[in-house]
C-alpha cells in the first residue's frame, strides 16, 4: 500500500511500467487511502522494484509511506491496472492542478491528433483538482465525464508504454472539449483561428476574457496604459497591483529582477504568481507607483498558443470579476458580467468544479512565503503531530479560508476571499460543503474567530444549532501564532508576536500590534501597542488620514497646526473638526493596538496616501520606500505598552527636511527594534528563546527581514510562515490545531 501524493499524478501507470520492467506480476489500483499494488513475485525482485518505486515516483507524486505485507499470492500472469474501489472512510491526497508538461508542448506541435489541442494533458500534468467532483480520482468522477474517449485517447489510455496511460482528463483535437471565441469580429470554435483573433483585440488595446483552470481571467496588453486603466475602471478595481503574464523567463528578468529561487518557483509545475522587484516598469497603471510586480508564466496550453501569436511580450492577468466577487468560474455568468470589462471572450466547453484563483508568492529571507494559497497548491494536506479529526475550521473574514482535520492531517481550502461580499460568502457556504464530501469529511467539533460580527463566526453558530456539535471560539491573534507553530509542529510555550490590522481581542478592543506568551492551549498577552482610537470604526481602515488625525491627536491635542500638512489640508477642516468631535466624545471610535494601523497614521502624515483603494495600500506605499540606507531607528517607550507618542513626533520633525524613504526606513526600523526589545524583555521574564512571528504585516519583505535577522544576531531562534500565509488566510490552520488542543 503506498500513501501519499498517489493519485492523478501518474503513479499507476508509473508501477506499471516499472513492475513489467522488473518482469512481475500482480495488479495496481486506485483506493480512496492510496494506491494499492499487489505482485506476485520472488522477494529479491520485489525489493529492487519498491526501491524503483522510491526513487523515480512522479515528479508531483509525494510518497508519505510504503507498507510492505508479505502474502501469498498466485494466479496473475501479466501486471495489469485495475478499477478504482471506494472502500473505507479514509482518503488519499488530491492532486493540485498541473502546469503543461514540456512533453505535450512538444506534442502540440508533433502529434497529428493534438496539434495546437488547447487542453492537451497526460499523467505528468493538466487539471486535477479543479475537475474532480469526487474519490477515488477516476474520470467518471471528474467534469471529463461527458467527453467519450477517441479510439487513439482510448488505445494511448489503455497502453501502459504510453504517457497518457490512465491519464483522466486525456483528450485531442478529435474527441476533447473545445475552445470557442466570442466577440464583435467573429465567432468561432477554430483554434487555429483563436489566439490570432485575441491577440487583434490585445494590440487594439482591449481586454479579453479567456477561461482558465480554476476560473476566468481577464487579459490586456500590459504595455498599454489605457487598455490598462480602462480594464481597472471596468472591473471597478481602483489602484491594487495587477499581476502579469510574461512571454517567457527572459522577457521577466527584462522587467523584474530574479534570483534562482525566484526563478525555480515561477517555472515550477504549481506556476504561482511570484512577487518581484521591478527592474523597468511596465504600463505605469499596473502597478501604481508600487515597486514590485506580481510575474507569472504561462501554465496552460492556450496561454502558449496565445503567446505564440502576441505583439506583446506581457499582459495583464487578473480574475475575472467584478470588484471583490469571487473569480467566475461559469460560462454563462461570465458571459454576462464579463462582457462590460471585456470586448470578447474565450472559453473550453468543460466545466469547472472546483474554483481556485493563482496563489501568490514571494521570497523574503530567501525563504517561499505564500500569501495567496491556491491553484498547485490546494487540497495539498499538513501533517501534523496530533489528532485533528472532525475539526472544522471556519477561519476569519477576509482572506477567509477554510481547514478540515482528517487524522493527523489538516487540509486547507483555496482561497475564498472577503466574507462580506455576498458572492464570496456563498462561495464560502459551498466550500464547507464541497470541502467535507470530497474529504468524506464529518464535523466534530466547529472552530471560529472571537469576533462576534465575522460571518464565519455566525455561521458556526448556526452549525453549532444545526449540527448539535460544539463551538470553539478562537482569539484572532493566537490563530496567527499557532498557525506558523502548525507549520513547524512546535508544541510548547513561544514568545509569539503577532501584528496585523485588525483582530478582536478578548477585551473586546481591536486588536493588531500583539506581545504573547503563547502554546497551543492559550496565550497571555504580554504586551501590545498602546490603543489609539480609530474615529469612525472600519472608515478609519480605509481613510489612513484618520489615523493620522487620531495619532497627533492623541499626542498634541490641540497643540498643533493640523494644517501644516497638505494630507489634513486635503481633507479640510470641517471633517477634522468632525473626527476630533467623535475622538473627544468617544462616538463610534472603538481602541486599536493595530500595528497596520500605524503604518496608515505614518503614510499618511507622509502624503502617500490619504484615502486607500485596496486593502493595505498605505502600508505597502511605505515599504515600497524603505530601501535607504541606514540603520537609524526613532525614539519609542515600551513599557507595559509600547508607545508611539515620540515617534510620531520625530517623525513630524524629519518631515520638512528629510527623504520620504529615510523616514520610511527609520519607521520600520524601529519596528523591528521593538520587536527585539520586548522579546528580550520576555525572555529575561520567562527564559524562553523561541519567537514566532505571525500576522498580515509580516508579508513586509523589509521588516520581516530586519526582524528576524536583529533576533537571530542576538541569539532567538525564529520562525515565521512559509507554507501557510501570514496574513488572515492562514487563520483557519491555527484555529484547528489549537482546537485540538482544548476539546478534550
Ligand atoms: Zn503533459
Ligand atoms: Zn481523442
Amino acid at each position: 500500500m503506498i500513501r501519499g501524493l498517489v493519485q492523478g499524478v501518474g503513479f499507476r501507470p508509473f508501477i506499471c511500467r516499472m513492475a513489467r520492467k522488473h518482469g512481475l506480476v500482480g495488479r495496481v489500483d486506485n483506493r480512496t487511502d492510496g494506491v494499492s499494488v499487489i505482485i506476485q513475485g520472488d522477494l529479491k525482485t520485489i525489493d529492487s522494484f519498491s526501491n524503483n518505486i522510491l526513487q523515480n515516483a512522479p515528479p508531483v507524486s509525494v510518497i508519505k509511506s510504503l507498507e510492505i505485507n508479505p502474502t501469498l499470492v498466485a494466479g496473475f500472469d501479466s501486471f495489469e491496472i485495475t478499477e478504482s474501489k471506494s472502500s473505507d472512510n479514509q482518503i488519499t491526497e488530491i492532486s493540485p492542478d498541473i502546469a503543461v508538461c514540456e512533453d505535450c508542448l512538444e506534442d502540440m506541435i508533433t502529434d497529428p491528433g493534438r496539434i495546437d489541442y488547447p487542453l492537451i494533458n497526460c499523467t505528468n500534468c493538466g487539471p486535477r483538482f479543479t475537475i474532480i467532483e469526487g474519490l477515488p480520482y477516476d474520470r467518471e468522477r471528474t467534469t471529463m465525464k461527458s467527453f467519450s474517449m477517441c479510439r487513439k485517447c482510448n488505445s494511448e489510455y489503455n497502453d501502459a508504454r504510453d504517457r497518457r496511460f490512465h491519464a483522466q482528463p486525456v483528450a485531442c483535437n478529435t474527441c476533447g472539449p473545445v475552445y470557442r471565441f466570442r466577440g464583435s469580429r467573429a465567432d468561432t470554435d477554430n483554434i487555429k483561428d483563436i489566439p490570432g483573433l485575441v491577440s487583434i483585440e490585445i494590440a487594439s488595446g482591449m481586454s479579453v476574457a479567456i477561461k482558465g483552470l480554476g476560473g476566468y481571467q481577464l487579459i490586456c496588453d500590459a504595455l498599454n496604459n489605457n487598455a490598462v486603466s480602462e480594464l481597472r475602471r471596468n472591473k471597478h478595481r481602483d489602484l491594487k497591483p495587477f499581476a502579469v503574464m510574461f512571454r517567457d523567463i527572459a522577457t521577466v528578468k527584462k522587467y523584474c529582477y530574479l534570483n534562482k529561487s525566484e526563478e525555480k518557483e515561477l517555472i515550477s509545475w504549481r506556476r504561482p504568481v511570484v512577487i518581484l522587484k521591478q527592474k523597468e516598469v511596465l504600463s505605469p497603471a499596473v502597478s501604481n507607483g508600487l515597486d514590485t510586480t506580481g510575474a507569472i508564466l504561462p501554465y496552460m496550453p492556450f496561454h502558449y498558443l496565445l503567446f505564440r501569436d502576441l505583439k506583446t511580450p506581457a499582459i495583464v492577468f487578473t480574475s475575472g470579476n467584478i470588484s471583490d466577487e469571487p473569480i467566475i468560474t461559469d460560462d454563462s455568468i461570465a458571459e454576462e458580467k464579463l462582457s462590460k470589462a471585456a470586448t470578447s471572450m474565450v472559453s473550453y466547453n468543460r466545466q469547472i468544479y472546483n474554483r481556485v484563483d493563482d496563489s501568490v508568492i514571494r521570497f523574503a529571507g530567501n525563504r517561499k512565503r505564500i500569501f495567496r494559497r491556491s491553484r498547485g497548491f490546494v487540497p495539498g494536506p499538513i501533517e501534523l503531530e496530533y489528532n485533528v479529526e472532525g475539526i472544522l475550521a471556519l477561519g476569519g473574514e477576509q482572506k477567509n479560508t477554510l481547514c478540515l482535520g482528517k487524522g493527523h492531517q489538516a487540509i486547507m481550502s483555496q482561497y475564498i476571499g472577503d466574507l462580506k461580499n455576498y458572492g464570496t460568502y456563498r462561495f464560502f457556504l459551498e466550500s464547507i460543503g464541497r470541502m467535507s464530501d470530497l474529504f468524506r469529511f464529518k464535523t466534530e467539533v466547529i472552530s471560529c474567530d472571537l469576533h462576534p460580527g465575522y460571518l464565519s463566526a455566525q455561521h458556526a453558530e448556526t452549525l453549532e444549532q444545526e449540527l448539535n456539535k460544539p463551538v470553539v471560539k478562537v482569539q484572532h491573534h493566537h490563530a496567527h501564532i499557532a498557525s506558523c507553530m502548525a507549520e513547524y509542529g512546535l508544541d510548547e510555550p513561544v514568545i509569539g508576536i503577532s501584528l496585523d490590522g485588525t483582530g478582536y481581542g478578548t477585551d473586546e478592543n481591536i486588536w493588531g500590534g500583539e506581545f504573547m506568551v503563547a502554546d497551543l492551549n492559550g496565550f497571555d498577552r504580554v504586551s501590545h501597542f498602546d490603543y489609539v482610537p480609530m474615529p469612525g470604526g472600519e472608515k478609519a481602515v480605509t481613510e489612513p488620514w484618520r489615523m493620522a488625525y487620531s495619532y497627533i491627536y492623541s499626542i498634541c491635542g490641540d497643540y498643533f497646526d493640523y494644517e501644516s500638512l497638505p494630507v489634513f489640508r486635503s481633507v479640510g477642516s470641517a471633517r477634522l473638526s468632525l473626527v476630533k468631535e467623535m475622538i473627544i466624545n468617544k462616538i463610534n471610535s472603538p481602541l486599536t493596538s493595530g500595528a497596520g494601523r500605524l503604518f496608515d497614521a505614518v503614510a499618511a502624515i507622509l502624503g502617500l496616501c490619504q484615502v486607500a483603494t485596496f486593502d493595505s495600500e498605505a502600508p505597502m506605499r511605505l515599504e515600497s520606500l524603505a530601501e535607504y540606507p541606514t540603520e537609524e531607528v526613532y525614539p519609542f517607550s515600551a513599557e507595559k505598552t509600547i508607545k508611539f507618542s515620540e515617534t510620531i513626533m520625530a517623525i513630524l520633525n524629519d518631515l520638512p527636511g528629510q527623504k520620504l524613504s529615510f523616514i520610511s526606513t527609520k519607521l520600520h526600523n524601529t519596528i523591528s527594534q521593538v520587536i527585539l526589545e520586548v522579546s528580550e524583555k520576555i525572555r529575561n521574564d520567562t527564559a524562553l528563546k523561541k519567537v514566532v512571528l505571525s500576522g498580515g504585516v509580516f508579508q513586509n519583505k523589509y521588516l520581516l527581514e530586519r526582524s528576524v535577522r536583529l533576533l537571530n544576531r542576538n541569539k532567538f531562534k525564529v520562525f515565521t510562515n512559509q507554507l501557510f500565509p501570514s496574513n488572515d488566510g492562514g487563520i483557519s490552520l491555527g484555529q484547528l490545531i489549537i482546537t485540538s488542543k482544548t476539546r478534550r
